[in-house]
Formats: C-alpha cells, structure tokens, sequence
C-alpha cells in the first residue's frame, strides 16, 4: 500500500503515514481509528500534541497486530533533562500501550533554553535504545549546525530530521545537511499545513495529471524521497492522501513545484533557531 524507506540504522519506515498535530483528544480516537481502518499503519505522534492515549487506544481497537504499525512519538520542550528524557519515555509507552515504541525524537533543538545544551538530551535519548524498548532515535527541527554538534559530541546520527518541508519552503539548507549523514528527512506539514492547497500551479498540474492538488504535492514530496504523514479529520481526505502510488510527475511538473520555493519566507512554522516555547 505504501512504499518505505531504510533508515541508517537497518530499519525500515512506511514512506507515508498520518499526522495527529492538532488532533484534539476528544476526536483522536475516532480520528486515529478512521485513519487505520483506511489503511495507515504509520502514526505520528508527540507528547506535545496530548493525544497519545488516544492514539493507544485507536492502535488497540484495531486489533490489528503491534508489528503492523510504525509508530513514533516526540520528546516535549519541557522535558529536556535527562531524567525528564527517561521518565517521560515511560509514560509515552504507557499511554501508547506499547511494549515498543518505533522512533522517538526530539521535538525541537531549543538552542537559546538549556544553556544550549540539547547535546545532553540526544546523550540521554540514546540511552533510551539500550534496553529494546525504542527501535530508532532521531530528531526534529535541527538545523545543519545543530546536527553536527550532536553527532560531533557522540559519533551517532539520527535515523531522521522531522523538518519543516513544502513547496512553499523547501529547506534545502537543513534537507541537504541531513541526507550528508544519511539522515532520512521527514516533512512535516507537507501540505504547508493547507497554504499550499490553492497555489495556480498546483492547480494546473493537477488538472494536467487529473488529481486532487494535495495528491500532486504530496505526489511531489515521495518522488523527493522524503516521508510524509498529511494530517485529516475527514476520511475522504484520508482516502485521498493516500492515493498516490498509482500515478507519477514528470521532471518537468517536479521543477515548477520546485520553483514555488519562497525561502524562509514561505515557512509557516517557527523557526528552530529561535524557537523557545517549553
Ligand atoms: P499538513 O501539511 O498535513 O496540512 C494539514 C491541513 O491540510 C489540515 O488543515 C487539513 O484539513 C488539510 N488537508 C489535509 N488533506 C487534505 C486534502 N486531501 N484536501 C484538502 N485539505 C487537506 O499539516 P500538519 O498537520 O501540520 O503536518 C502533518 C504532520 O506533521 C502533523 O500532523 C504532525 O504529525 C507533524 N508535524 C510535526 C511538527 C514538528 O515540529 N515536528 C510540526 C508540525 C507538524
């Protein structure tokens, strides 16, 4: 049903998945076992999104078996100590009601908190390896200069960067950094969290090829090598997104999706050099 993706460890990952940022708890369950019984096998979750136990209990519902899924949560901002690293991991289990978590990664680099220290928390992170409980760790928002400083410290690199990528920002500068070290790129918000759903060009393709637009972007993001979990609350949305491994874009449809690039200032999310919240 979807490709996958070997990461630098040995593991593999579904090239798609479904996002949950912004799911609220309340429709995570019902939103989550929608997005199973449509297909999705790879959920991505975070601590931040406060909706873990609901995507556990959607996972559980199922009834489909746990090596079925590929799932991956998030360290939050506020639990950057290593204690807080290791606690909060036990906790992501228990409400994921998992044995085993996928890959857990970092939420944000947080370069101006923490004295600057996330090289402390990757420390802490990989530790988390070491007793079978998480398959694969990475991180999320690390700029090239933060990368080095983690694998510099430690000599390990992240089986993924969950960076944000769109065709409004196409972050080369941190894309590029990433795949140097072998570093799988997630992107997230592909559809630039729905900025990029009315674009003309898109729309042109899109009549060309006889797709939704978001089938052309996120058509756009696989032929890149990127993975990719859109987010829905509507199943025909789901269904959509999800249709993507029956048709294909030309060299020449995928260079005028490149050329919508608007640098930083197409970002729609904050940048991870001064990101601060915890
Ligand atoms: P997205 O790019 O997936 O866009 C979601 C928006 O697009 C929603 O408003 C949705 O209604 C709309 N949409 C989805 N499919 C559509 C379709 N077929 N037709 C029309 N509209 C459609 O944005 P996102 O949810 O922010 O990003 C995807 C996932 O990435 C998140 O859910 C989350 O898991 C992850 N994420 C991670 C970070 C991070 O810091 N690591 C930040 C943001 C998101």
């Amino acid at each position: 049903m979807t490709d996958s993706v070997t990461l630098n460890d040995g593991t593999t990952i579904p090239q798609l998945g479904f996002g949950t940022y912004l799911v609220d708890p309340k429709d995570a369950v019902e939103t989550v076992g929608t997005a199973i019984d449509v297909g999705y096998r790879h959920i991505d979750t975070a601590q931040g999104y406060r909706n873990e136990a609901e995507v556990g209990e959607a996972i559980a519902n199922s009834g489909i078996a746990r090596d079925e899924f590929y799932v991956t949560s998030k360290l939050t901002n506020s639990n950057h100590l290593r204690d807080d690293v290791l606690r909060s991991f036990d906790e992501t289990l228990e409400k994921l009601r998992l044995d085993r978590l996928d890959l857990f990664l970092i939420h944000w680099p947080l370069p101006t908190r923490y004295d600057g220290d996330f090289v402390s928390t990757w420390k802490a992170m990989l530790e988390l390896l070491e007793d079978g409980r998480l398959s694969s760790v990475g991180v999320s928002n690390f700029q090239p200069d933060h990368l080095e400083q983690i694998m510099d410290a430690t000599g390990v690199a992240p089986v993924v960067n969950q960076i944000e990528v769109h065709p409004y920002f196409r972050n080369e500068s941190a894309r590029i950094a990433s795949h140097e070290h072998a570093i799988a790129v997630e992107a997230w918000g592909p559809l630039g969290q729905g900025a990029v759903l009315n674009d003309e060009t898109i729309a042109e393709i899109a009549r060309d090829v006889d797709r939704a637009p978001s089938q052309v972007i996120l058509r756009w993001h696989l032929q890149r090598g990127d993975i990719i979990f859109p987010k829905s609350m509507r199943r025909e949305r789901m269904e959509e997104n999800m249709g993507l491994f029956d048709f294909g874009l030309t060299e020449e449809q995928i260079a005028r999706i490149d050329a919508l690039d608007q640098g930083a200032n197409g970002r729609q999310g904050p940048d991870p050099d001064t990101f601060d919240m915890v």
